[in-house]
């Protein structure tokens, strides 16, 4: 029988780092080889299990891939750009798929995942969830059906230590919208509103942003025409869902070519 794929953890002392810890732990279809913490972190050099207030487990935390890398098939990277940018190149060098859920990355560092993607598979969504990328294909399938006398405004909320914005699953519905739409998100994107603005220019795709307490992610876009609105609405309870994604797509991207893929070529939705 083949050894289940082995899986590292990025940003393991993370909200979402603890949260892929145990969920590779619970899943008999891969096992967990090594967890990534960064230079001078306080983790490094323990047993995850212990750092994370539980058991040993015999996987330690590194702040330098290189070594757990060389036992990984794959590795799940929820963290920061930069740090998700050089763990990119370690990933390709170790032929191990690169799962990307870091959010708030410029088109620039997006471009600076290209060279490693010619060598192993990248999957990298803003939003892991089954629910969230069928939300993306409704939002294009209303944005093509209706013309410019709607109004479409993305509103997210999230959790007070959230540090970019609008968030990851925002501008995907954002740029849904604009697909739809036939229109470039970067020419209608409406994301800066403070004092007085001027009234809202026609065909803008417009973005709110609340942030308080412990909202795991909620996301809605609404199409507002004259006497009438469509809202489209996902509302995230537990990050177990975006762990569960991501996991998906580790095992998913096994046998995959290199190259650059997202949750809708994971889940089969890609319309
Ligand atoms: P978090 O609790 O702040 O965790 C981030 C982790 O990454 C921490 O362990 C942090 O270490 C580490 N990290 C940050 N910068 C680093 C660097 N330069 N080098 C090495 N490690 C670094 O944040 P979170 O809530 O888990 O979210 C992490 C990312 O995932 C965010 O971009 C968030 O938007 C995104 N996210 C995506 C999805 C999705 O479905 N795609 C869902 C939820 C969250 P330190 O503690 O040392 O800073």
């Amino acid at each position: 029988m083949s050894e289940l794929p082995g899986i590292v953890i990025a940003g393991a002392s993370g909200r979402m780092g603890q949260m892929l810890i145990r969920s590779v732990l619970e899943s008999d279809r891969m096992r967990l080889v090594g967890a990534l913490e960064r230079e001078g972190h306080d983790w490094v050099g323990r047993d995850v299990g212990e750092a994370m207030g539980g058991v040993a487990l015999g996987v330690h935390v590194f702040d330098d891939p290189l070594e757990p890398m060389a036992k990984a098939q794959a590795v799940i990277d929820f963290t920061a750009p930069e740090a998700t940018i050089a763990l990119s190149g370690i990933a390709a060098q170790a032929r191990a798929a690169h799962i990307i859920g870091t959010t708030g990355m410029s088109d620039d560092q997006i471009a600076r995942l290209e060279p490693a993607s010619r060598h192993s598979p990248i999957v990298r969504a803003g939003n892991m969830s089954l629910g969230v990328n069928l939300l993306t294909q409704l939002v294009k399938q209303v944005a093509a059906a209706l013309d410019e006398d709607f109004d479409i405004e993305v509103v997210e909320a999230h959790h007070h230590h959230k540090v970019d914005a609008p968030s990851g699953t925002a501008l995907m519905l954002g740029e849904a919208a604009a697909e739809g739409r036939g229109v470039d998100l970067a020419q209608v994107r409406d994301a800066a509103r403070d004092g007085i603005t001027g009234a809202r220019k026609r065909g803008d795709i417009g973005f709110s942003v609340i942030r308080g307490g412990d909202i795991v992610g909620e996301h809605e876009v609404l199409f507002a025409g004259a006497g009438e609105r469509i809202t489209l609405k996902h509302m995230a309870t537990d990050r177990a869902l975006f762990a569960k994604g991501a996991l998906r797509a580790a095992l998913w991207a096994q046998d995959k070519a290199p190259g650059q893929y997202d949750m809708l070529d994971v889940l089969g939705l890609r319309g």
